[in-house]
């Protein structure tokens, strides 16, 4: 069978879903509701921001929360509020977006980047275990790809030595751990709405706060130092205007009534892929860490076991009609973190990942046309194709 990228026919000519969905009913009402009261920003009396981070708090299963720019922004805000500073080790795992890491630098903290689980590709708490030195003062879990890290281990690990749990949920909204909601499971919990995540608004961020204590503090980092119950230029802290908008909320405050749905059909995709791709040979779809009882499959990750040449394997998967990501490069790789001064020892699991772990990405694993049929398919003729060559 002639391959799509030598001038055979493609798997898949069909386009994929697109992503964000098209806007609802519900959206449009709301949003020209706030456009028209004019008061689009958060501080003007408006109700939608408020709504939107009781709703999201309560989804976590706490009773606080603070609207947010972006969840990089969330993720310097949590930090910061629980008091990490300069001076500080604050652990994340190898394989993530940069924003985790950078983020710690926002607040004059070092990152100490830590392995990642072999299998799962979630922190692996025996070396976060081995990375802590009397610095560290917090480890930031990453909910990756929408199925939650091994919670349990690690808050033991943070009781043991004092250490605050910021959880990177920018993936995972709708996500459950031994049937708790993420979010809730740490100190803090960061979300994002920036524009590939499961909700999005273009941009934005949510902070889901454990205590009154953490959400007091958190709420001060993004509102320019003022006391919750303080005098308006009154600023007993130090803080930024990091908040979201009212137009913002209003696009995601609908979106949680169909959260749900759209999480059962990302999983429904993902049980169908791992059915087409259950003993293929050279496939392997990466299995969620222990404890998941809820993934909101923001990604689906396949591990490919085959040497084969990525680029080619990517290219040749996008002329099939059926484009993958190649994932992230480990963390520690990259120069701006390097160039930020971050040590870096070796991680071999996210550097395997980075060399046989490729992506299906949220807006198809929405398709209910046959995508994880396709996706098998279009991947037993590039790798066998590949194999040939
Ligand atoms: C998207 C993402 C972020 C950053 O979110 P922004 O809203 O774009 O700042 C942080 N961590 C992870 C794991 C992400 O996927």
């Amino acid at each position: 069978m002639t391959l799509a990228i030598d001038g055979g026919s493609p798997v898949r000519t069909a386009p994929w879903p697109s992503w964000p969905p098209p806007l609802d009913d519900a959206q449009r009402e709301l949003v020209t509701a706030v456009l028209e009261s004019g008061r689009w920003g958060a501080t003007q009396g408006g109700s939608a921001c408020a709504d939107l981070v009781a709703a999201f708090a309560r989804r976590s299963g706490v009773e606080h929360g603070v609207a947010v720019g972006n969840a990089t922004l969330g993720l310097f805000a949590a930090l910061r509020g629980l008091g990490v500073g300069p001076g500080d080790e604050v652990i994340v795992p190898a394989y993530t977006f940069v924003a985790t890491a950078t983020a710690v630098l926002l607040t004059g903290a070092t990152p100490v980047i830590v392995d990642v689980d072999a299998t799962d590709l979630h922190l692996s708490p025996a070396a976060v275990e081995a990375a802590l030195t009397p610095r560290t003062t917090a480890i930031v879990p990453v909910h990756l790809a929408g199925s939650p890290a091994d919670m349990d281990p690690l808050n033991a690990i943070a009781a043991r030595h004092g250490l605050t749990v910021v959880e990177d949920a920018a993936q995972a909204h709708g996500a459950a751990y031994r049937g708790r909601p993420v979010g809730g499971l740490g100190d803090a919990g960061v979300y994002s709405f920036q524009s590939s995540k499961a909700m999005t608004a273009g941009e934005g961020g949510l902070v889901v706060c454990r205590s009154r204590e953490v959400h007091e503090a958190v709420w001060s980092v993004c509102n320019v130092g003022r006391a919750l119950d303080g005098a308006w230029y009154g600023h007993p802290h130090v803080g930024w205007n990091l908040r979201l908008t009212e137009i913002q909320a209003a696009l995601l405050l609908p979106w949680l009534d169909r959260l749900d749905d759209e999480i059962d059909r990302r999983n429904a995709f993902a049980a169908a892929a791992e059915r087409e791709l259950a003993g293929h040979d050279l496939v392997t779809v990466v299995p969620q860490p222990p404890g998941t009882t809820r993934d909101s499959r923001h990604l689906l990750m396949l591990r490919v076991h085959a040497p084969f040449d990525r680029s080619f394997l990517l290219a040749a998967m996008a002329a099939e009609g059926v484009p993958l990501d190649g994932g992230y490069p480990p963390l520690g790789t990259m120069s701006a973190l390097t160039e930020a001064g971050v040590r870096t020892e070796p991680c071999p699991s996210a550097e395997a990942a980075a060399r046989e772990v490729v992506w299906v990405r949220q807006a198809m694993l929405m398709d209910d046309c046959g995508g994880a049929a396709h996706l098998a398919e279009a991947l037993t003729k590039v790798l066998h194709g590949v194999g040939r060559r």
